[in-house]
This record gives C-alpha cells, sequence and structure tokens, in this order.
C-alpha cells in the first residue's frame, strides 16, 4: 500500500513536471517571437492585429530614395518591412537634425486609430486628446494610430525620440517640439 501510493505519489510529481517543463518552453518560445520583431534601434514592434500593421506599412509610403534603401533590407515579412522602413526614417531623421545617440532602442506600439491613441494617452494622462501619435519620454515609446499615419508623422515622433536620446539635460518643451517639426519638414528632402 505504502509502496503503491509511493508509486502514485511519484507519478503525479513527473506530471507536475512535464506541466511545468511546457510552460516553461512556451514562456521561452514567447519570448522569442517578441524579441523577433526588433531591429537596430527598435527594441520592441507591439501591434494589436496584423491589420493594423499592414494598414501602418501601406500608410507609411516613403521618398524613393529612402524607399530603395529599406528594401536593400531585403525583408520577408510584414513586421521586417515594417521595421526596415522605420530604421531607414530614423536614420534620415538622425541626418536632418544632426543628431547620432548612439543608446537609441525604442519601443514603438500600432494602434489601430486616432481613437485609440487618444484613449491610451487619456487613460495614462487623464486629459483629453485627439492625436495620431505621440512619444512618451518616460516609457520611451512612441504609439501610432495606423489609419492615421505618413512619413511626416513618424519623423516628427522619431525626432523627439532621438532628441531625448541625444541631450543629457532634457531641452524645454518649445524646442523639443521645434526639432520634431523640422524634422517633419525635411524628411523627405
Ligand atoms: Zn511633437
Amino acid at each position: 500500500m505504502t509502496e503503491r501510493t509511493t508509486r502514485i505519489a511519484a507519478g503525479a510529481t513527473s506530471r507536475l513536471c512535464r506541466l511545468l517543463l511546457a510552460g516553461l518552453i512556451c514562456l521561452l518560445l514567447a519570448d522569442t517571437a517578441v524579441a523577433a520583431y526588433r531591429s537596430r534601434y527598435i527594441n520592441r514592434l507591439i501591434y494589436n492585429s496584423v491589420e493594423d500593421l499592414h494598414e501602418f506599412n501601406d500608410n507609411l509610403t516613403l521618398t524613393r530614395q529612402l524607399s530603395a534603401m529599406a528594401n536593400r533590407k531585403s525583408p520577408a515579412t510584414i513586421e521586417e518591412e515594417v521595421l526596415a522602413k522605420l530604421d531607414i526614417v530614423i536614420e534620415k531623421v538622425e541626418v536632418v537634425l544632426d543628431m547620432f545617440p548612439n543608446n537609441l532602442a525604442i519601443t514603438v506600439r500600432i494602434l489601430a486609430d486616432r481613437a485609440a491613441v487618444s484613449g491610451v494617452y487619456r487613460q495614462k494622462y487623464n486629459r483629453k486628446v485627439d492625436y495620431v501619435a505621440y512619444y512618451s519620454l518616460s516609457e520611451n515609446t512612441i504609439y501610432f494610430s495606423a489609419y492615421d499615419t505618413s512619413i511626416r508623422v513618424v519623423a516628427h515622433e522619431i525626432a523627439h525620440a532621438i532628441v531625448d536620446h541625444f541631450f543629457e539635460v532634457r531641452p524645454p518643451y518649445n524646442m523639443h517640439e521645434l526639432m520634431a517639426q523640422f524634422a517633419e519638414k525635411h524628411v523627405t528632402d
């Protein structure tokens, strides 16, 4: 009887181990999936639906020169294509601003529309806004509305991130905004 009980207990322990192991492997796989959506300057690309990502990609039309540079990276998936385009826009904005921070690692979060972006903002800051995109200094994250995206919108928010990483002392808000507007205007030069 004791022998039998011990065997059952051992079997249960082994089942538990297998379950735990399966959970661990799932966690590792999930982690790998997140890690895959990163690039030279972007540490995480997050989206709720692949439709949003396609919409974002369709609306992010680059200039012919920038597009050729992005295509040279031979992206194979929609995530790789979006990341390749974002990296190229980041490099162009760095040239426009003449600022090359060496610690750029931005999180990019793609939401469906401006209502979703404004909703996230309202939830965090308790302020009613109508934003198509914004850069959160504290989270080092850019939120984009896929529906409203354009190269100018992307350049503007990326400029905020670059300025934020470049200066040790954060410039005044108006200067921050001025530099972002400058990048937005000249990204297509
Ligand atoms: Zn701005």
